[in-house]
């Protein structure tokens, strides 16, 4: 008998997964479980609308889930359809890949008000997730506030700010184009708590900002050091001292010469979100820098703002029967292995880091864990899942019903767009069931 493998989670992480056991020499039969009738997690409703060559790297993806070894189930939630405990006695070995959807709570005083948004649900949201479709943020207001050094900060922030002649070609759901270019937006602040050679976004984005059609990117000399001081690696250097480069190409911009303006502001933290029952402004502690830490000086500074994007980070949804660490947000492993026959892979095991690519590894190790611990199969895989869903009268999507679902979505396309999102899920089901 094969061995039977579950992954949960059709994202990059459970599609490397797949890939590295397809080529693994494992006798095996792989069955991928998605929540969502669409495949491909944050690579559909993560990687930002206008860098539709990030996501390209879906045909890899695709090429591994039309493998003759390999099954889709989409539209099927473990924990919800299925308990993981059923899975697992339906399966060999169990690879979670659920990723890490969650934001890290703003713990501050007013960090609840309304405005005050995560990045992964706002994020989601302009990317037409479907939990997050009438997340309806409020965009009325002329200042935001993103808190957060990574690069999806500066998704948010270009997204917020481009013109609608420039995301015109992209897939931006049509309702949440409308919100942003109807926005009186025109100012929008990236704090973050330490200094520029300390920020976690590549160079590629940086630069980014310096093209923008009608906005321009602000930034305070001052808060510039001369150079990249402190303890780190030869590579970090030298990504720290290209960013610092590019910061001082912002400086010498005309803040006046677009209608919109990204201001980058070092060294303040956080410290209370202010107004009534909507944000009206972020309180902000200015810090001195002690061994590339933070330290609060006491001195404060007030910026008005309407709407307060935090990007701090992500946490993986807690599930019964894996064990979990709270305060890391991720699940409990040595690397990957939580227990023979059962295995995590992605944001579920290391937290929000790395590019995509970087998930990759973690399957290679899924698949040699796997190997080490079964010479051949026994649990019946593939039949007992099919079984258990029509007992239940789930109505599972195929890998064909996908490409069905994406064929109406390429054909209702915009003329330049890759694609016009279905966004509703009994929408996707429509198109497979007209
Ligand atoms: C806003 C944003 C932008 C990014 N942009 C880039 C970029 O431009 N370039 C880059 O290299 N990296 C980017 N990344 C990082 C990249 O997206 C991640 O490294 C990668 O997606 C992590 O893969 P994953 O499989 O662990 O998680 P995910 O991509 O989140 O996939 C998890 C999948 O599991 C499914 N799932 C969850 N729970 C269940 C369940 N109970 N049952 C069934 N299915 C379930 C989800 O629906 C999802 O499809 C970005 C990340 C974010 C948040």
């Amino acid at each position: 008998m094969p061995v039977t493998v579950a992954i949960i989670g059709a994202g990059p992480s459970g599609c490397y997964a797949a890939e590295a056991l397809v080529k693994s020499g494992i006798d095996c039969q792989i069955d991928v479980i998605e929540s969502l009738p669409t495949p491909y997690g944050l690579i559909r409703s993560g990687v930002a609308p206008d860098h539709e060559k990030t996501k390209r790297v879906t045909r890899a993806y695709e090429r591994t889930l039309l493998d003759v070894r390999v099954g889709y189930f989409g539209n099927v939630e473990i924990g919800r359809d299925l308990s993981l405990k059923e899975l697992r006695d339906c399966y060999d070995a169990v690879i979670v890949a659920v990723g890490a959807p969650l934001d890290r709570s703003l713990d501050l005083p007013g960090g609840d008000k309304a405005g005050v948004h995560g990045s992964a649900e706002f994020v989601s949201w302009y990317n037409g997730h479907p939990d997050y479709r009438d997340l309806g943020p409020d965009l009325n207001c002329k200042q935001v506030a993103i808190i957060g050094n990574g690069n999806v900060a500066l998704d948010v922030a270009r997204i917020l700010v481009k013109t609608p002649a420039e995301m015109a070609k992209t897939d931006l759901p049509a309702y949440a184009a409308e919100a942003i270019h109807n926005s009186p937006i025109t100012d929008v602040y990236i704090f973050g708590r330490r200094g520029p050679v300390q920020a976690k976004w590549t160079n590629v984005e940086l630069r980014e900002m310096a093209r923008l059609v009608d906005a321009t990117p602000v930034v305070d000399p001052v808060q510039l050091p001369d150079s990249v001081e402190g303890k780190m690696s030869e590579r970090d250097r030298r990504l720290s001292s290209k960013n610092l480069e590019t910061l001082r190409g912002f400086v010498g911009q005309e803040p006046d010469a677009a209608s919109k303006r990204v201001h980058f502001v070092f060294q303040a933290a956080p410290v209370e979100v202010f107004g009534g029952a909507h944000v009206e402004g972020l309180r902000l502690e200015r810090t001195r820098l002690e061994g590339g830490q933070a330290v609060g000086t006491g001195e404060t500074i007030d910026v008005p703002c309407g709407l307060v994007v935090a990007s701090i980070g992500y946490r993986a949804k807690p599930m019964e029967g894996l064990p979990f660490d709270a305060r890391r947000g991720t699940v409990v492993s040595s690397d990957g292995r939580v227990k023979p026959g059962l295995y995590v892979v992605g944001w579920a095991k290391r937290g929000p880091s790395g590019v995509i690519g970087t998930n990759k590894p973690d399957g290679d190790a899924a698949a040699r864990q796997i190997a080490e611990d079964f010479t051949k199969g026994e649990k019946p895989g593939r039949s007992a899942l099919q079984q258990l869903l029509e007992l239940r009268d789930t109505a599972w999507v195929s890998f064909e019903d996908w490409k069905t679902i994406e064929a109406a979505e390429i054909a209702a396309a915009p003329p330049g767009a890759p694609r016009k999102k279905l966004i509703r899920i009994r929408d996707m089901l429509k198109v497979l069931d007209p």
